[in-house]
């Protein structure tokens, strides 16, 4: 172990990480393509995107180039009363390839941020026009960020305990399993018809954190429109599923009826840096333009558009936009889809599923999907130990590579997981 582990873990405190019992995190000195590369020189093949961020690879050079060259010319400037090319031409860019219906782009700095404004701006836009609606509708299972805004209208789980006091009230509707689709209908009419509710918000058709879940596009369309019908703004939390996970560009782009805001993050920068947008309608955001100064959105961010962020963004679309990204995407979709085909009556395999470049199926391990199942806590050695790195949540084990991802190294990640799959020994040895 390097000196440098040790003089992490006498400084640091790391995120979502047990701070007993955990294995000791490994040294990155460098990473290139889909690998990550140690300081003793090993590879281990990003298998998860780190944390579901990186889209084209990591230190691709474009971006790094259009970083240098942003941070030499203008690093930061205080984004209210002034404004800069390169988040002009983000903004115009993101609204070119978003929904028709989105109009306006509000900078932040990360995803919970990103959801923690689509909330504040769909309450305000009723409080501005002195209309009552107090209510927000959410899906159990659902992870949108960890403030507290963003925890409120998540899953209630024992991440959340030590703060359930202080979250707000949330009505949560069942996540639509095939099987309950109109049950969740039902719950969600009945809400949505008091009258009370400012607005619904979800991952659209897959929810993340909850372990890849993925739900029917026909059910959410019928639900926004209910929603839309009754005034209700649906926030559709993409941060996630946007730019080219579920296939196409955006999950919403696989609905009829378009969501009123969207949330971004996570690939926006192509993961090179942190960096949140909000995006509305005109109609939102018209509630706000009055020349009463109470009506202004309050809310910002020190670094609200850092142009060197901005110029990441830029530089991620320029790579997400060309027809390689889209060849990569439909290449690693057909992969997946032959991968399923390959598992999905394996004696280990539940309910293995493929959303775009997505992959995630669950392993029969008689407990159910909570995260603090142990299967998590031997196969992430197990396959570091491979040089693949996977992250499974609770039992659930999946892939959402970057697109750069080459087809040999794909095969090798699938012949890892299926030689753990065919040899479940591995487990006990591993214990
Ligand atoms: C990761 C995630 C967030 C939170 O983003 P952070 O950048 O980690 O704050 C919000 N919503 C969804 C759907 C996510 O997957």
């Amino acid at each position: 172990m390097s000196s440098w582990v040790e003089r992490d873990s006498k400084a640091i405190w790391h995120p979502f990480t047990p701070l007993r019992g955990m294995e000791k995190p490994l040294m990155i000195e460098r990473a290139e393509g889909v690998h990550l590369i140690t300081d003793e020189g090993d590879k281990i093949i990003d298998a998860i995107s780190s944390w579901w961020v990186n889209l084209h690879g990591h230190s691709h050079p474009h971006i790094a180039k259009a970083v240098a060259e942003q941070s030499a010319k203008l690093e930061h400037v205080i984004f209210a009363g002034f404004t800069h090319a390169p988040a002009i031409q983000l903004a115009e860019r993101l609204l070119k390839i978003l929904p028709e219906n989105q109009a306006k782009v509000f900078y932040s700095d990360n995803g919970s941020t990103a959801t923690e404004v689509g909330i504040k701006m769909a309450f305000q836009y009723f409080f501005n026009q002195v209309i009552k609606r107090n209510k927000i509708i959410a899906i159990d299972g659902a992870y949108h960020g960890d403030t507290f805004g963003a925890m409120s209208v998540g899953e209630r789980g024992p991440f959340t305990e030590p703060f359930n006091p202080y979250l707000f009230d949330v009505s949560f509707i069942d996540f639509p399993t095939k099987d309950k689709e109109e049950e969740v209908f039902e719950q969600f009419k009945t809400l949505i018809e008091t009258g009370e509710v400012a607005s619904f918000i979800f991952e659209p058709l897959v929810q993340g954190a909850s372990g890849m879940r993925m739900y029917s596009a026909e059910l959410l369309d019928r639900m926004i429109a209910l929603a839309q019908a009754n005034e209700v703004i649906c926030i559709a939390d993409e941060v996630m599923t946007g730019f080219g996970r579920t296939g196409k560009l955006f999950a919403s782009d696989w609905l009829e009826n378009k969501p009123d805001i969207f949330c971004l993050s996570k690939g926006l920068t192509g993961g090179a840096m942190a960096m949140g947008v909000t995006t509305c309608t005109d109609k939102i955001q018209s509630a706000y333009r009055s020349n009463d100064l109470m009506k202004t959105f309050f809310h910002g961010h020190s670094f609200t558009a850092n142009p060197i962020t901005c110029a990441a963004a830029n530089a991620s679309l320029d790579l997400l936009l060309a027809e390689e990204c889209d060849a990569n995407r439909a290449r690693i979709h057909q992969s997946h889809l032959d991968f399923v085909t390959q598992i999905e009556n394996h004696k280990m395999v539940r309910n293995a599923r493929v959303m775009g470049t997505i992959l995630a199926f669950e392993m029969n391990t008689d407990k159910d999907t909570s995260y603090f199942n142990e299967a998590r806590h031997y196969l992430y050695p197990y396959f570091i130990g491979k040089g693949v790195l996977l992250r499974p949540l609770g039992n659930v084990l999946y892939l959402i590579p970057p697109y750069v991802i080459g087809s040999q190294v794909l095969d090798y990640v699938y012949n890892t997981v299926l030689e753990f799959l065919d040899n479940p020994e591995i487990i006990e040895r591993n214990k």
